[in-house]
């Protein structure tokens, strides 16, 4: 690719540069490894302009000089402008005066600017043509006012594009075989839009023609930044009713908003986040924000979020909807994503990171553009999907060439006592072990009640629908507890890559069914060394000694093939292996039907949490 034409996501707090090749759509990283550009730029006069992480994280010092949200300007007059500008940080100056001035589009540039230049040092050539996103609701005037912003930062804007028509192109929702119509909700951190489109099936255009914007909706003023704030007022109660009324300086009031923000992001993932914040002169502010606390001060927001929505889908004419798309980091909330499946019946698409679905369908239109492909299959699954059990063995729940939509499920349960987590590890290949296969993702089923091995029943899903996207969950029968995760399992992969895991699998079958089963034998012998121990323990007494001496001489033999296959099951003989377990089953009928009186006690070892489950 000597020419690229790249995927930028011009936000109002973060950009991002993307590209899409044979193998999807990817964000490019800068040398530090970071994808997403904070949207920032510090101008002093006589300096050369800061742009990115270094303004956004010096801003509290340069309070005139930091431009942030800039975005909210692009193509505005001045009038409208002072209309918008509350919260902006840098001056709002209208025409030439003694201080420098700069426009939007400048400030715009430098960010597209340093965008290139991160996609020119990830990829190793000029890179001189983009595909650039802007809301659904920016004017010709704003639309004119991105595409100078990238001539100033040297980029040719092949094509500006719908943010919600690029989330839907990330998704190859273009590829939809019947009309759909799809919502895109984004709640950002300083914005909320929402968008209802309409998708034909149509070759002949080129793919972002095929979407239709129905209608938009959405507030400016509304993001993630508002939560922010609501927790950062109740640091200020917590500290003020531990230290009386205090007026914090710009120092510290920063210093709170990053906790805040940072104890809002691990509530995503937890019910409690502890909090310690240096509030100066030997005061130290403990205090432990819930998740619940937190969806409770967020609700009111949330429900403004579904009023749009819900006014988006009148002006719509209330259609049905095929999916809900979700953008914007805001998303992450659990209470955001269940408050949007409540309100459209859906399960929402979150398998693409929501802070970066923009720009990989900026990438995706950028390689329709330069007339690109992706390759793969679409109404078959090009490699079988499964997840890892215990000894690292791969259990295969829908089969490659499968046609989709399809699903399946399969029950598990665990292979050690008093497993209070389970870790769902979901894999993609042809061969029998994880180490061989290719890992799409993993999730973890947490606030299991102690049970004795091989009693939880776990229920777990795959489900692939007709776009591609698997949705795997997770349900414990006992507890009712569930957990799920999505992902796009066709992500990175070519039809060159399957064609080598295929090949791979072919030249590997023979050990592998060998490996496979070995370390389910492993597995199983051990559970039965268990039970039978423990069977023993309670009724030895009552049996008698050549039956105790048959019985314990099977037993060592049986270990002895686990501890051997657990060092090197490729050695270890599989059929010897599967004898000497139907010896001890056998053997040990008598013994069960003697502890059959006192088979309810003992069940105290102590077990670990996050054990991968077992097919039992
Ligand atoms: P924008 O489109 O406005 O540039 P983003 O899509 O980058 O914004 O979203 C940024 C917002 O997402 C911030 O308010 C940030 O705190 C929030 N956010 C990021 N990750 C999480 C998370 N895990 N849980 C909750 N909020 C999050
Ligand atoms: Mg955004």
């Amino acid at each position: 690719m000597s020419d690229p034409i790249v995927g930028i996501d011009l936000g109002t707090t973060h950009s991002l540069v993307a590209i899409c090749t044979e193998a999807g759509p990817r964000v490019l990283a800068d040398a530090e490894g970071r994808a997403l550009l904070p949207s920032v730029v510090r101008m002093v006069a006589g300096a050369a302009p800061v742009v990115g992480h270094a303004a956004r994280d010096h801003a509290v010092e340069f309070p005139l000089e930091t431009i942030a949200s800039s975005k909210r300007f692009m193509g505005r007059s001045h009038a409208e402008s002072l209309a918008i500008a509350e919260g902006f940080g840098g001056q709002l100056v209208e025409g030439p005066r003694g201080i420098r001035t700069v426009t939007p589009q400048e400030v715009a540039a430098l960010v597209l600017a340093q965008l290139k230049a991160t996609a020119e040092a990830a990829l190793g050539h000029p890179v001189r043509r983009a595909v650039i996103t802007v809301p659904a609701y920016f004017d010709d005037a704003q639309r004119q006012a991105t595409r100078d912003a990238a001539r100033l930062a040297g980029l040719l804007a092949e094509r500006i594009v719908n943010e919600p028509t690029a989330a839907a192109l990330a998704y190859g929702l273009n590829r939809a075989r019947k009309p759909e119509t799809v919502a895109v909700y984004d709640f950002g951190g300083g914005t909320f839009d929402v968008s209802i489109l309409r998708i034909e099936p149509d070759e002949v255009h080129a793919a972002s023609d095929l979407f239709q914007v129905l209608a938009t909706n959405g507030d400016t003023r509304l993001g993630g930044d508002d939560i922010d704030r609501m927790v950062m007022e109740w640091l200020l109660a917590q500290a003020a009713a531990a230290f009386g009324p205090l007026t914090p300086s710009p120092g510290v009031l920063q210093a709170l908003r990053t906790f805040a923000e940072r104890a809002k992001i691990a509530l995503s993932d937890r019910d409690a986040a502890p909090i310690e914040i240096d509030l100066g002169s030997g005061r130290t502010l403990r205090c432990t924000l819930t998740r619940a606390a937190l969806e409770a001060m967020a609700a009111p927001l949330i429900e403004r979020t579904l009023a749009k929505f819900r006014a988006a889908l009148a002006d719509a004419s209330n259609p049905t909807l095929d999916r809900v798309v979700m953008v914007g980091g805001s998303t992450r909330m659990p209470a955001v994503r269940a408050a949007v499946a409540a309100l459209t019946g859906l399960a929402p698409y979150t398998a693409l990171d929501p802070d970066q679905v923009v720009a990989l369908g900026a990438a995706v239109q950028a390689h329709i553009l330069m007339g690109g492909r992706r390759d793969l299959l679409l109404d078959v699954i090009p490699l079988s999907l499964g997840m890892e059990t215990r000894g690292g063995a791969v259990a295969k729940l829908i089969m490659k060439n499968a046609s989709i939509p399809t699903r399946a499920t399969e029950t598990f349960t665990t292979a050690v006592d008093n497993q209070t987590g389970i870790v769902i590890h979901v894999l993609q290949g042809e061969r029998e072990m994880v180490a061989d296969c290719r890992s799409i993702g993993r999730f973890e089923l947490k606030g299991l009640p102690p049970m004795p091995a091989g009693i939880p029943q776990l229920q777990v899903e795959f489900a692939v629908d007709a776009n591609g996207v698997l949705t795997v969950s997770a349900a414990e029968r006992r507890s009712g507890k569930r957990a799920s995760l999505q992902v796009v399992p066709t992500h990175g992969l070519t039809t060159a890559e399957v064609d080598r895991l295929e090949q791979e699998a072919f030249a590997h079958a023979r050990e592998d069914m060998h490996l496979h089963r070995v370390v389910d034998l492993a597995v199983n012998a051990r559970l039965d060394l268990k039970w039978i121990g423990e069977a023993l323990e309670r009724t030895r007494a009552a049996l008698e000694a050549g039956y105790l001496e048959q019985l314990d001489a099977s037993m060592m033999r049986l270990k002895g093939f686990c501890e051997a296959a657990e060092r090197n099951p490729a050695a270890t003989d599989a059929d010897a292996f599967h004898k000497a377990k139907e010896a001890l089953d056998q053997l040990s009928m008598r013994l069960h039907e003697t502890s059959i009186a006192s088979s309810l006690k003992s069940m105290s070892t102590p077990g670990g949490a996050g054990d991968a489950p077992t097919t039992g």
